[in-house]
C-alpha cells in the first residue's frame, strides 16, 4: 500500500474557490485567473503517491506552490478539491476529532523557522507535544531524551534555545517531530536558512536518520542539489503545478519540458549522482552454500559470465567467473575458494565522479555493498556509457 497518495489536489485562494477551480479545470492558467478574478491558484490539481520509507522530494521556485501543498496534506489548509489519502484513510473527509488523531499518530512536522519556546530548555521543548497530550513527565522526559539522541543532541537537554546555532535548533526541531515517532515527517524547507556546511551536516544526518528510523519524508526545497542529493523520487513544481516526477537520474536524463532542462542545465551528473541512483539489482546471486553446478545454471538463465556470491543475510562474498565455476566443478573444490579479490566495492553514497576511474580499470560489475550487505550492482557501462553520452548532450546544446 502507498503511504501517502494525492489525487488532484487543488487550492485556490479568493472568495469563489470553487470558480477559480472550475477555470482551472478549464485549462486556464495561473496568471489569467489572477489578471480575470483575481485569486490566486495556490496548487492546481497534484497528484502523486509516496511509497512507504521514501524521501519525495518537492522542488520549486519561490510561489510555485510548495508549502501549500504540504499544508494541504496535514489539511492545516483546508482543499478546494480533490483528495489525500494516508496508509488508506482519507484525510480530506475526517471528522476534525480524527485528523487530530491522525496528525499526532502519524505526521511530524518540520519548518523553515525552527518555533522553539525560548523560555523552556532543550528537553522541554522536545517533549512539549507530549506535555499537550497529558503524557505523563516522566515518559515524557524519557521520550524526548531518546529523541534527543537520535538527532545528536544528547548532553544538551538543559540549554537554552538562544544557547544554541541554527544547525542545532534545527536538530532540536527535527526532534520535537520525532517525539511522538511518526511515520511522516513532513519538512519545509527545513534546511534553507542554515548555512551551506551545517546545511550539508543536516542533509546527511537526515539521510542516516531515515535509514535507521525507516520514515517516509515529503521534503521541500528550492535548492536543486540539496533535491538531487536526498530525493528518492522528486517532483517539480511550477504555478501549483507538479511539471515532472522522476528520480534524479530520470529527470536529469529526460527533463519533462523547457522549465526543467533550464533548472538542471548545469548540473554535472558525475558529481550529482551516486552509485546508489544507478545501481541495479543484480539479476541473479547465487548463495556461498550452493556448489558451482547451481551457480553455473543461474549464470547460463541470464547468459552472465560471472555472478555475484553473498551468504544467507545477503553479505557480500565475492564474484564468481563461469571458468572458476567449471574449474570449481572439475576439482571439486567449494566455490567460495574460487571467488576473485580484485572486484571493486563501492558505498552507495559514492559519487559517480568517483567510479569513473574504477569502471575503466576492471572487467566486472561494481559491487555496491553497505554494512557488508550487498544492494546492488553497477555495470562498466551504466558509467563509462553515461559520461560520453551526456558530454554529447552537452555538445548539441552548445551548437544548437
Ligand atoms: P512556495 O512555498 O512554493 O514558495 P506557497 O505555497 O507559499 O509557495 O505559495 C503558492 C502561491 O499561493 C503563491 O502565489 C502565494 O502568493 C499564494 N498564497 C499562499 N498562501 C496564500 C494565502 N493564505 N492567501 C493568498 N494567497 C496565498
Ligand atoms: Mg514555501
Amino acid at each position: 500500500m502507498k503511504k501517502i497518495e494525492v489525487n488532484k489536489l487543488t487550492k485556490v485562494f479568493g472568495p469563489h474557490p470553487k470558480q477559480g477551480l472550475k477555470l482551472l479545470k478549464d485549462g486556464k492558467k495561473k496568471d489569467e485567473i489572477l489578471a480575470d478574478t483575481g485569486m490566486t491558484v495556490g496548487v492546481n490539481q497534484a497528484s502523486f503517491s509516496v511509497e512507504p520509507g521514501e524521501i519525495f522530494v518537492i522542488m520549486g521556485l519561490s510561489g510555485s506552490g510548495k508549502s501549500t501543498l504540504i499544508r494541504l496534506i496535514n489539511r492545516l489548509i483546508e482543499p478546494t478539491d480533490g483528495e489525500v489519502i494516508i496508509d488508506g484513510e482519507n484525510i480530506t473527509k475526517m471528522d476534525k476529532q480524527s485528523l487530530i488523531e491522525t496528525r499526532r499518530k502519524k505526521l511530524g512536522m518540520v519548518f523553515q523557522k525552527f518555533g522553539l519556546l525560548p523560555h523552556r530548555n532543550v528537553l522541554q521543548n522536545v517533549a512539549y507535544g507530549l506535555e499537550l497530550q497529558n503524557v505523563s513527565k516522566q515518559e515524557r522526559e524519557e521520550r524526548a531524551k531518546k529523541t534527543l539522541i537520535d538527532v545528536g543532541l544528547q548532553g544538551y537537554e538543559d540549554s537554552m534555545p538562544s544557547q544554541l546555532s541554527g544547525g542545532m535548533q534545527q536538530r532540536v526541531g527535527l526532534a520535537r517531530a520525532l517525539t511522538n515517532d511518526p511515520d511522516i515527517l513532513l519538512m519545509d524547507e527545513a534546511f534553507s536558512a542554515l548555512d551551506p556546511i551545517i546545511r550539508t551536516e543536516m542533509q546527511d544526518e537526515l539521510l542516516k536518520l531515515q535509514h535507521r528510523l525507516n520514515k517516509t519524508v515529503l521534503f521541500i526545497t528550492h535548492d536543486l542539489d540539496e533535491a538531487l542529493k536526498l530525493g528518492d523520487r522528486i517532483a517539480i513544481m511550477k504555478d501549483g503545478q507538479i511539471v515532472q516526477i522522476g528520480t534524479a537520474e530520470q529527470i536529469l536524463e529526460n527533463p519533462a519540458n523547457d522549465y526543467v532542462s533550464q533548472f538542471v542545465k548545469d548540473v554535472d551528473r558525475s558529481k550529482i549522482l551516486e552509485a546508489s541512483h544507478v545501481m541495479k539489482k543484480p539479476k541473479v546471486l547465487t548463495t556461498d552454500k550452493d556448489g558451482p553446478n547451481m551457480a553455473i545454471r543461474k549464470m547460463e538463465e541470464v547468459g552472465a559470465s560471472s555472478i555475484f556470491v553473498v551468504d544467507r543475510d545477503d553479505n557480500f562474498q565475492g564474484l564468481l567467473t563461469i571458468d572458476d565455476a567449471i574449474r570449481s566443478h572439475k576439482e571439486h573444490l567449494p566455490i567460495t575458494e574460487m571467488l576473485r579479490d580484485d572486484v571493486h566495492t563501492t558505498a552507495p553514497n559514492t559519487p559517480l565522479d568517483d567510479l569513473i576511474g574504477i569502471a575503466a580499470d576492471t572487467k566486472y560489475p561494481i559491487a555496491v555493498v553497505e554494512e557488508g550487505v550487498l544492494c546492488g550492482i553497477i555495470s562498466r557501462v551504466s558509467i563509462l556509457s553515461g559520461l560520453v553520452l551526456g558530454k554529447e548532450k552537452d555538445n548539441e546544446g552548445a551548437t544548437s
